[in-house]
């Protein structure tokens, strides 16, 4: 994710994208003060919520430097709904996220959000709406409580915590010698990625967008750790228009959509029912994934899958 490329970013957008999750200060500033690839309009107005955040890709195309990544696609999300993009890598599943978020302008087509195209809207208000929840959050060597307080700067303690039960992460801080006053990183504890994604999910919570897309991360975790994550993200989503990218395919089970998605374009959508009785993708890979499942908890958080 090329998210810093703007001063005017809201501490959550700036949330991601980095293969170290862990970053000071001094390479924040740095950071910001690069090069924006998009910009508000001369008249851009403020993006306003009128029919509860209904998403539409409008015969999108995109393509990165000439390499074409969608070609005339079409999605509506209903407001409230729940929508998750499952599919091979390089598919353009975080390209349509990245989209919607307008961290890049379609080359033909429209993305609208409620009905407002987000090449109209103030970059601010977009982001206010849309939350973001990456697949390497950016985490602050800092405290827990600051990490948490990004979401939403100058939040109280009340709220922090009430973020964090919700993220069902309160208990852990609560057990840490200096609880949420623990620092995160080389200086502090030893937080598990787990944990870390929690933190990253209270701080979206605390944050309380409109939208909320999210792009799951494919360490591997145990399943304890897998249900408490599935816990946070549904307390994260709950009445929000949703769009997420799972690789574990649990996770999304309940959804209204599931889309898979292959070189830009929908290849099967249903709901997980519908989506094992068709016997295709979907099927396999709710299979295949199952195998990595079970492999994987015999290892126990030994690390990453990719
Ligand atoms: P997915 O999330 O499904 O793995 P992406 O949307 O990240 O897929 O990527 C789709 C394709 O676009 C891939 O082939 C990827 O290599 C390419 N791509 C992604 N980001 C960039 C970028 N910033 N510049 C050039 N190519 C990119
Ligand atoms: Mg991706």
């Amino acid at each position: 994710w090329n998210q810093l490329t703007s001063p005017l970013f809201g501490m959550f957008s700036i949330i991601g994208g980095f293969s170290t999750s862990l970053v000071s200060v001094d390479k924040l500033v740095d950071l910001l003060l690069t090069k924006p690839t998009v910009f508000d309009k001369e008249n851009a107005k403020p993006l306003e919520i009128r029919d509860g955040g209904m998403v539409e890709f409008r015969n999108v195309s995109f393509s990165y430097n000439k390499k074409p990544i969608l070609k005339n696609f079409n999605l509506t999300i209903k407001a409230g709904s729940k929508v998750a993009f499952v599919g091979e890598s390089g598919g353009g599943k975080s390209t349509i996220l990245r989209l919607l978020a307008r961290k890049y302008d379609v080359d033909d087509g429209a993305v609208l959000i409620d009905g407002q195209d987000v090449r109209d809207v103030t970059q601010t208000s977009l982001r206010d709406i849309v939350g973001i929840v990456p697949q390497n959050p950016f985490i602050f060597d800092t405290t827990i409580f600051k990490n948490v307080e990004y979401g939403r700067l100058g939040a109280s303690m009340e709220d922090i915590e009430d973020a964090c039960r919700k993220a069902a992460i309160h208990d852990q801080i609560e057990s840490f010698t200096d609880k949420y006053e623990t620092h995160v990183g080389e200086s502090g504890a030893k937080i598990s990625g787990g944990e870390l994604q929690r933190i990253a999910i209270a701080r979206a919570i605390l944050r309380n967008p409109s939208i909320v897309l999210l792009d799951e991360a494919t360490n591997a975790v145990d399943t304890i750790t897998e249900k408490k994550i599935k816990v946070a993200l549904d307390a994260l989503c709950e009445g929000k228009t949703s769009i997420a990218i799972a690789h574990r395919l649990a996770t999304i089970q309940n959804f209204e959509k599931i889309c898979v998605l292959s070189e830009g374009n929908i290849i099967e959508e249903g709901t997980h029912e519908e989506l094992l009785a068709k016997k295709g993708k979907y099927h396999e890979m709710w299979y295949s994934d199952f195998f990595v499942k079970t492999k994987t908890e015999d290892e126990e958080d030994k690390g990453s899958k990719d």
